[in-house]
């Protein structure tokens, strides 16, 4: 197993991009438009606080685009819609794309911190704060989101629990049945005791690696109607891992089912993703052809007879 590092701040970068996208990033602005405060103001000049003067176009913050470098990005920002700015900012290349967001984000910190404590911080130490939150994301996203296996550079063959403490989901779509979508999800601790078993039909014609996708979206919304805070998300779609952890690092390459991985992962305090090889992922394979009553079924502590015996490898393989 991989180290399990703490990265709420990864998470708070990636939660604060996610507002900026869906223009609900809780400014001034917005928050008069929707009736919830008298003031529109800017803390810092006075001005109608929206999300790219507050951000981009304040006299406060421009001198900190600038000693950054990365005022070129900037172009525009005044007119476009905060969405276009984030996709164009992801073509730019990769350490300035990153700077650029570190940056916004250490602004809209510097911002809270006027608005709650009427504090400020001189330019200098809010760039350092951007360097650091920058080595803490990349040494973060090469511990966390690159690819793990059971060891070594080869994928696992075969189930391994995670460590103490953390909650390892397997996770499997089948395809099985023509027109219908099944997605199976098992979660184990590190003793390799089921903690529950779930799955999952649905009627759609999708190609494998949306079903697959989908089967960790279930995952992920389980582990967190669960209250589970450490998880490693298991598959063997090896495509669909890896264009996860690069999407987590590289917000620009996401569609819809990674995004929404993505986003609801937000409330984890460690997220590992991790490929197994097939015969490591025998009961969430098996798991994802059983039929539900209805839509959706679950089983707590336990898991359905057909998959047991598989749990029963997987629960002696698991030390090896
Ligand atoms: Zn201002």
């Amino acid at each position: 197993m991989g180290d399990v590092v703490e990265g709420r701040s990864v998470y708070k970068v990636r939660l604060f991009l996610w507002r900026l996208c869906t223009g609900t990033l809780p400014t001034r602005a917005l928050l008069h438009y929707r009736h919830m405060i008298d003031n529109h103001c800017c803390p810092w000049c006075g001005e109608e606080e929206t999300v790219s003067h507050v951000l981009f176009l304040c006299p406060r913050v421009t001198k900190l685009w600038g000693e950054s470098g990365c005022a070129q990005l900037l172009e525009g920002v005044a007119h476009k819609p905060m969405k276009e700015i984030v996709a164009s900012w992801a073509r730019a290349e990769k350490k300035l794309q990153r700077r650029a967001v570190m940056l916004a984000w250490c602004i809209w910190m510097e911002r809270n911190a006027k608005v709650f404590n009427n504090a400020n911080t001189a330019n200098s130490i809010i760039l350092a704060r951007v360097r650091r939150a920058i080595d803490e994301h990349d040494m973060y996203a090469k511990k966390i989101y690159g690819v793990q296996s059971g060891g070594g550079t080869e994928s696992a063959k075969t189930w391994k629990a995670p460590t103490r403490g953390v909650i390892k989901l397997n996770c499997d779509a089948s395809l099985a049945c023509e027109g219908w979508v099944g997605l199976g999800v098992v979660a184990r601790d590190c003793e390799g005791q089921v903690l529950f078993a779930a799955l999952r039909r649905v009627r759609a014609q999708w190609p494998v690696e949306i079903a697959e996708g989908t089967s960790l979206l279930m995952a992920v919304r389980l582990a967190k109607r669960f209250g589970y805070e450490n998880v490693v998300l298991e598959s063997d779609s090896q495509v669909l891992i890896s264009r996860l952890s690069k999407a987590m690092v590289y917000f620009s390459d996401l569609d819809a089912v990674l995004e929404d991985i993505l986003m609801s992962s937000s409330c984890f305090n460690s997220l590992v993703l991790s490929h197994v090889k097939r015969e490591g992922n025998v009961v969430a394979h098996h798991l994802a052809k059983i039929v539900p009553f209805g839509i959706e079924q679950i089983w707590e502590n336990h898991s359905p007879v057909k998959v047991e015996p598989y749990v029963f490898m997987d629960f002696l393989s698991k030390d090896e």
